[in-house]
């Protein structure tokens, strides 16, 4: 029997993959770290792993179905630990009464976070400027999704998924606009239809605002807790693989994460850092606790190469080093008093592509 704590488990699990026999091994594409699946341990912590890029079919981690959702972990022939993975969820069932299925409104993330991308088109994609890793064009050009959610819509489907699925928490995210009123209206209308109907806590992601005052907005349309990702502090590699975020320049997202903070509170603001675009060590570990000072949670998430994008023969960190950046990170998190503990909704709260708070001292 393989002995591994969980934290360690996680990371070796993000950057190895796994490979499983089923049929359904996630969702393919989308924003953010598609391609995986999500695992649920015994200690009721979750991480989603990857389990369909190129590397997994070298994992030496996979999966031996003992009954329904329950799996024995492996790694290689030893046995590791028992896990579960979400069932699916009930209201991927339902309809709208237009027709549209529920589940490609919005899907279930992790074992309790309802998520969608409320705008499934990205002014980037197509173009230069388009970052790199991500594949928010795919699933719509896959048939998986629809190019718009309406706040009717999704107030339905929250409603439902609260009723069948218990689901705690929400995360929007949509592809960026050209003006940023129009994403911060897309996202405020959003988040007030499915607040007016279950009260649940929301996350929002969009790009660092220009018009700061917006954020009073979007508090006052229900939402709680908001991402402003800047995925890497080199910004040589910023440059390359996510050309429009360069554009936007690190003062930009500076101000745009102070005022959030100021707006929605210590903790209840993060950022995607990305590892594994080229960047050193240092410059997340610096980065991370720059964040961490004014309250930003650094949300650091190995690179998840998603296949048919141009980063998909790309490799994830290697897990030591992922453990040392998360150790290190640590200690930035306690000595600013910060925890992902305090945050309401999103990617912090779920902790399923990211085991940060796994490492937390
Ligand atoms: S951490 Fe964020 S992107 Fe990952 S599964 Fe959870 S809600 Fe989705």
């Amino acid at each position: 029997m393989k002995k591994i704590s969980i934290p360690e488990l996680k990371v070796e699990l993000q950057s190895l993959g796994i490979r499983i026999k089923t049929a359904d091994k996630g969702r393919k594409s989308g924003a953010g770290p598609a391609a995986g699946t999500v695992l649920i341990f015994d200690d009721d912590s979750q991480a989603n792993v990857p389990t369909q890029s190129w590397f997994v079919e070298d994992s030496p981690y996979s999966l031996e179905p003992i009954k329904e959702g329950a799996f024995i972990l492996k790694y290689r022939d030893e046995e590791v630990t028992t896990v579960r993975m979400p069932p699916t969820p009930r209201f991927y069932g339902f309809k709208t009464a237009s027709g549209i299925p529920y589940w490609k409104i919005a899907l279930l993330h992790g074992k309790d976070c309802l998520s969608t991308t409320v705008l499934q088109h990205c002014v980037h994609w197509d173009t230069r400027d388009v970052c790199k890793f991500c594949a928010i064009g795919l699933s719509l050009e896959s048939g998986a999704t629809i190019p718009r959610k309406k706040p009717r819509d999704l107030a339905e489907v929250a409603m439902r998924a609260v009723e069948f699925d218990d689901v705690q928490h929400v995360t929007l995210t949509t592809g960026s606009t050209r003006r940023e009123e129009t994403c911060v209206r897309i996202l405020g209308d959003a988040a007030n239809a499915i607040k007016d109907v279950t009260n649940l806590p929301i996350h929002i992601q969009l790009e660092p605002l220009k018009d700061l005052d917006l954020f009073d907005f979007l508090k006052n349309a229900g939402v709680d807790t908001v991402g402003i990702h800047i995925e890497s502090f080199d910004q040589d590699v910023l440059k390359v693989m996510a050309p429009c975020k360069a554009k936007l320049g690190f003062d930009r997202y500076r101000k745009a994460w102070e005022r959030a903070v100021e707006v929605f509170g210590r903790g209840e603001v993060s950022s995607f850092i990305l590892a594994g675009l080229g960047e050193s060590d240092r410059s997340i570990i610096e980065g991370s606790d720059e964040l961490a000072s004014m309250g930003v949670y650094p949300f650091i998430v190995p690179l998840r190469p998603i296949p048919q994008t141009p980063l998909e023969r790309f490799a994830p960190p290697a897990p030591d080093r992922m453990i040392k950046i998360y150790r290190e990170v640590a200690k930035s998190l306690k000595d600013h008093d910060l925890s992902w503990k305090v945050c309401h909704a999103g990617c912090v709260r779920c902790m399923a592509c990211s085991a940060m708070g796994d490492f937390e001292l």
